[in-house]
């Protein structure tokens, strides 16, 4: 349910109006727009009375049935979009974001190599990781706080935003020392446990979009963030698992349409894993910012022959280089930008 306040409403009757929600035993979000405000009630199931009443207070403009499963996540709850502020780099904004890095740390050398070429490219944020999902035991797990430590050792000397995945919840406190954003990997898009405490942190999260996940489920787990305090979220469309296979996963590029509809979380596409083939990884680029994308998370790798994972599906520094240019034309055909530089942001948002 939503409440749509009077733009004359003074605090004393929105207190009213929350203290009545509150002891009904029903949760309150306010959220403050332009010229007027709404209040979001969260709980279900919501009784007819509660509708009713509301609707008599003052201060009370219009009460509003929401019958989505999401709340805090759905646009009818904030109709403007939000803007995800990684320490300076806005997500969600006019302007298009470039993360990229190897699917792995592995040595120091290779991360800030990649980082310094990344940088030269466009990217404003770089992407590895340290403690890796892999579907065999045998493959390479990453290296733990020792690739946590090279990543800011990157960051410290190219200022790039650092995204790494959070695999365990007693890990939290350990990555979040180290990272700007918190990832969420495809395989744990439903470990609520460890959505909670993702929500409960004060860093952004990255949440990839589940290999078999429906749109909806996806927003729910993003619920699951918000509903623990954290409204930082960008969502990450990453491709769903099919019958096709020559592609690794189909990339569901509608999916950022549906969820900018849907939702007012900004959304990025993943093409790397997206398709699984680093030669359809710059086409899917492009494709994904026509569509709508506020950003990309793209492998790059010094020399994926030898990467310890995801080497199939990573571009070389070369290959990452000659694919911006066409991103930047694409952005600029959708009236956009592609962010520039790690520092102050150049367009207002
Ligand atoms: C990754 O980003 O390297 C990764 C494991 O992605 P996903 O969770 O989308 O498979
Ligand atoms: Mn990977």
């Amino acid at each position: 349910m939503i409440i749509v306040l009077e733009p004359t409403a003074s605090d004393d009757q929105v207190k009213d109006v929350v203290k009545r929600v509150s002891d009904a035993g029903f949760g309150t979000r306010q959220i403050v727009g332009e010229g007027q405000s709404i209040l979001g009630v969260l709980g279900t199931p919501l009784p007819d009375v509660l509708y009713e009443t509301l609707g008599l207070l003052p201060g009370v403009q219009q009460v509003i049935r929401v019958s989505k499963r999401y709340k805090l996540v759905s646009r009818d709850f904030h109709p403007s979009n939000t803007i995800v502020d990684v320490d300076g780099v806005k997500v969600g904004g006019s302007e298009v974001v470039i993360i990229a890095g190897p699917c792995s740390v592995e040595t120091e050398d290779q991360i800030l190599r990649t980082a310094h070429a990344i940088k030269e490219s466009g990217a404003t944020m770089l992407r590895g990781g340290a403690f890796k999902p892999r579907t065999s035991p045998y493959e390479f797990r990453g290296l733990g706080e020792k690739g946590l430590q090279m990543l800011a050792k990157a960051r410290e000397e190219t200022g790039l935003k650092i995204v790494t995945e959070l695999l365990n919840p007693t890990d939290i406190d350990l990555v979040s020392s180290y990272t700007d954003v918190l990832q969420i990997g495809a395989r744990n898009m439903q470990n609520y446990q460890l959505l909670e405490v993702a929500g409960q942190s004060n860093k952004p999260v990255l949440l990839k979009r589940g290999m078999s996940a429906q749109i909806e489920e996806w927003l729910l787990a993003a619920e699951y963030v918000m509903a623990q305090g954290n409204e930082q979220v960008i969502l990450c469309e990453r491709g769903i698992r099919t019958y096709e296979t020559i592609t690794r996963n189909t990339l569901d590029l509608s999916a950022v349409p549906v969820v900018k509809r849907l939702s007012h979380l900004p959304i990025i596409v993943d093409p790397s894993h997206g398709t699984g083939k680093w030669y359809l990884v710059p086409s899917m680029m492009l494709a994904a910012v026509a569509g709508g994308a506020d950003g990309l998370i793209v492998e790059v790798h010094p020399n994926p022959d030898t990467a310890l994972s995801d080497g199939g599906q990573s571009l070389t520094f070369e290959n990452f280089a000659a694919s911006i240019p066409g991103v930047r034309s694409v952005a600029q055909a959708v009236g956009r930008t592609v962010r520039e530089g790690v520092g102050a942001a150049v367009a207002a948002d």
